[in-house]
Formats: structure tokens, C-alpha cells, sequence
């Protein structure tokens, strides 16, 4: 094993909550090395980038907490798209959650927030969509980010530029632990050859693969298969939220269609026809006419899913390891929140009360028996 030199703040997994919290830190001066087995893989790359806190019918802490990061995003992406020139595609559009029963509609956890949509409204709303949907919910607040082509490069781009370094086809096969404190890594990187790279502080991002690294952390691949086709741009302005399929209107007419839960899939790679098929379903129960619209992708990837739906943030038991994982279906929303709340916990800031409960309601230590 060769050695490198320390960093002061090792981030393990270049995707979304590894590149964001890497922003965070590198734009307040720190020196942040990001350790990415694949960068391709990561989901970041692979949602359909909705900000659907009222949409996803979120509840309780987990409704805060994206309500949290909603407050917080338009000033972070601001930051993101000038040090980076690329827009990000921030639109707060509005997400159409479709109802087929209004009894449905009335027990939905959300829907307080949300503005009535009668069948009448739903079709001026949606345009063409399916007669089967009796009435609705318009969550105005809520919206989207185009992830895909443009959030993860503008962060990429803007963490190059305030100096952080990426390994990239470095995976983690190790954490080095001497007297409970996190002082190194095991890295197989791309060369094929093995390293200790040295770190005073540590932070574990590695998604759906988190529990391959430390092995206390629950965490399990959801495997989500996706699409998109290309509508006259404009025809849709708003999500459309299914029950299993949603519509993502980009500015270009694009439609991101999303996405199979897949909860048994562990890591199979690739999209099915079973898949594709569930999608195309969910198109013709939606927006039947989209149904002829040509395809132009489709892709795949894993969720970091764990056994109540909600993250792990926050301290672990080992020194100066610290954990942010397990987003599940709502990293995108969740990117903002996260990083402003790992950057003040490493750095011991103090937090607010609101904090506080978020820490204590997504510690990994709500497993332990
Ligand atoms: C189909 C689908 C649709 C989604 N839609 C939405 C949506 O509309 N809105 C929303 O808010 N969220 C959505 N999400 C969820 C969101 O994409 C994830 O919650 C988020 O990307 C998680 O970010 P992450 O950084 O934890 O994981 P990832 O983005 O997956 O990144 C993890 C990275 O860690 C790297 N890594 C793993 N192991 C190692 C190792 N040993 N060493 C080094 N690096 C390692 C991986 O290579 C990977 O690049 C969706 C997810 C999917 C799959």
C-alpha cells in the first residue's frame, strides 16, 4: 500500500449528497478530496429530479425536513449555477397529484397543503389527461430540477473550481479505524492498485452501496427503471403524480417518466421489458395521447432505501465518521438540507432546535436494537 497526504475532509461517494456536501465545504474554504467508484452509477444522475414534498405525501419529520430544504433551495442552486455558469433547471411548476375516488383525495397525508382540483380544473390544469381521474390536488409549491442533464455537472463543475479533488474510479474497500477514530481508507483505485489515503474527517455518501462499506448501516437498493419521449414543448406544464407513474415536463418538451419500485432487486443492472412495460402503462393511464410520442432514453438505478424510508444522517459510532445516506426517493429535495446540516454538525455549530430533531429522528442509532 502506498501512502498519500491528508486531507481535512474525505468524502466517500461523488453522487448527489457527496457532491453536495462537497460544495458546502469547499466553498467555505475547506480541503475536500471525493473518493467516486463510479460516478455513472450514481442516482444522482438517474431521478426525475421532482421536489414533490407535498406531492410524495410526506409525513411527519420527513415532511419538515423537506419542507426545510424547499426554503433553502433557490438560494443554494443560485449559488451552484453562478459559480458554475450552468443553470440547473429550478422551476417551481407546480406537481398535479390525480385522484380517482375524491374519499382517496381526502385521506391523502398532505392534503391540507394542497389546492382542490375538480374534474373540470384537473382537465384545464392537465391538459389532455385521462377522463378515468375524477379529481386532484395541486401542490403549487412544489416543483423540479433537471438533475440528469444539468444539477449533477453544475455541481461537479462547481466543486472543481473551488478545488476539490476527485478520485474518480476509486472505490472504498475499507475504512482504517485505530482507537475508534476514522484516520484513513483502504482505495482499490482504477489502476487496480491499493491505497491508504489518509483523512482527519470522513464523511460517508456512498448511497445504495453504503452498507458494502460499513456494514451497520441498513441501507438496500431500490432499483427504479425510467424513460423519457419528447412532447410538443410546452404541452405539459405541470408534474403529473400518479399513483405509479409521474410525468416530468422539462422546458424542452422532454417528459422524464418515472419510475418502478423494485424493492427485491439488489444490484441487477439493466432496464426490462417488464419494466419499460409497467412505464407505458403509466403513461396511457395518465396522458393517453403521450403514449405516441417518440422515446428517446431509457435508464435505470438504485435508491438508497432503508427500513422506515427516511435517511441516515449525522454522527456514527466511530470518531469523525460521519453518515449521509439512505434518501431514498427524495435526495434531489433532500441535497440542500443535508449539506448545510452535515457542514454545521462536522463543524460543531451550533444548531437550531428544528436541527436538533432532525439529527435525533434520522441517527443511525434509531436501528439498534
Ligand atoms: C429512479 C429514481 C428516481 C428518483 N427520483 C427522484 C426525484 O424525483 N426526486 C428526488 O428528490 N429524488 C429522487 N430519487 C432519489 C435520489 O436520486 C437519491 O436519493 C439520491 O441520488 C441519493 O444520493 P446519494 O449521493 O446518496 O447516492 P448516489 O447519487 O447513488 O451516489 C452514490 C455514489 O457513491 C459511490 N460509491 C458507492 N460505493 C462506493 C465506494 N465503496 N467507494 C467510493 N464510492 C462509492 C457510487 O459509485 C455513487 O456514485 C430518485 C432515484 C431513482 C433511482
Amino acid at each position: 500500500m502506498t501512502q498519500e497526504t491528508k486531507n481535512s475532509i474525505l468524502i466517500i461517494g461523488g453522487g448527489l449528497i457527496g457532491l453536495s456536501i462537497a460544495y458546502e465545504f469547499a466553498r467555505n474554504n475547506f480541503k475536500v478530496l471525493v473518493l467516486s467508484k463510479n460516478r455513472n452509477e450514481s442516482a444522482g444522475f438517474v431521478a426525475a429530479g421532482m421536489l414533490a414534498t407535498h406531492a410524495e405525501g410526506l409525513e411527519d419529520e420527513l415532511l419538515k425536513f423537506g419542507q426545510e430544504s424547499q426554503i433553502l433551495i433557490p438560494k443554494w442552486i443560485k449559488s451552484i449555477e453562478q459559480d458554475s455558469s450552468i443553470k440547473c433547471g429550478l422551476k417551481q411548476c407546480g406537481i398535479v397529484v390525480p385522484f380517482k375516488k375524491e374519499a382517496d383525495l381526502k385521506e391523502f397525508p398532505t392534503y391540507k397543503y394542497g389546492k382542490y382540483l375538480d374534474q373540470k380544473d384537473l382537465q384545464t390544469e392537465i391538459n389532455g389527461i385521462n377522463p378515468i381521474w375524477e379529481c386532484g390536488l395541486l401542490f403549487e409549491q412544489d416543483g423540479q430540477i433537471d438533475n440528469r442533464r444539468r444539477l449533477m455537472r453544475a455541481l461537479e463543475r462547481a466543486c472543481s473550481l473551488h478545488g476539490v479533488q476527485f478520485q474518480e474510479g476509486s472505490e472504498v474497500k475499507d475504512l482504517i479505524v485505530e482507537k475508534n477514530k476514522i484516520t484513513g481508507a483502504k482505495v482499490l483505485c482504477a489502476t487496480g492498485e491499493v491505497k491508504r489515503i489518509n483523512c482527519e474527517k470522513a464523511i460517508l455518501c456512498s448511497g445504495a452501496w453504503s452498507k458494502k462499506i460499513f456494514n451497520k448501516i441498513p441501507v438496500f437498493p431500490v432499483k427504479g427503471q425510467m424513460l423519457s419521449i419528447q412532447g410538443p414543448t410546452h404541452f405539459l406544464r405541470r408534474v403529473i403524480f400518479g399513483p405509479k407513474t409521474y410525468l416530468v415536463p422539462r422546458d424542452d418538451g422532454l417528459i422524464v417518466v418515472g419510475a418502478t419500485v423494485e424493492k427485491d432487486s439488489k444490484f441487477n443492472q439493466g432496464n426490462t421489458p417488464k419494466g419499460i412495460k409497467k412505464l407505458q402503462e403509466g403513461i396511457l393511464s395518465l396522458l393517453p395521447e403521450a403514449i405516441n410520442w417518440p422515446q428517446m432514453e431509457h435508464w435505470w438505478g438504485f435508491r438508497p432505501c432503508t427500513p422506515d424510508l427516511q435517511p441516515i444522517l449525522g454522527k456514527s459510532e466511530i470518531e469523525n465518521l460521519f453518515l449521509a445516506t439512505g434518501h431514498y426517493r427524495n435526495g434531489v429535495l433532500f441535497s440542500a438540507i443535508t449539506s448545510n446540516l452535515l457542514f454545521k454538525l462536522v463543524q460543531n455549530k451550533s444548531l437550531k432546535e428544528t436541527e436538533k430533531n432532525f439529527l435525533k429522528k434520522f441517527s443511525l442509532d434509531r436501528f439498534k436494537i
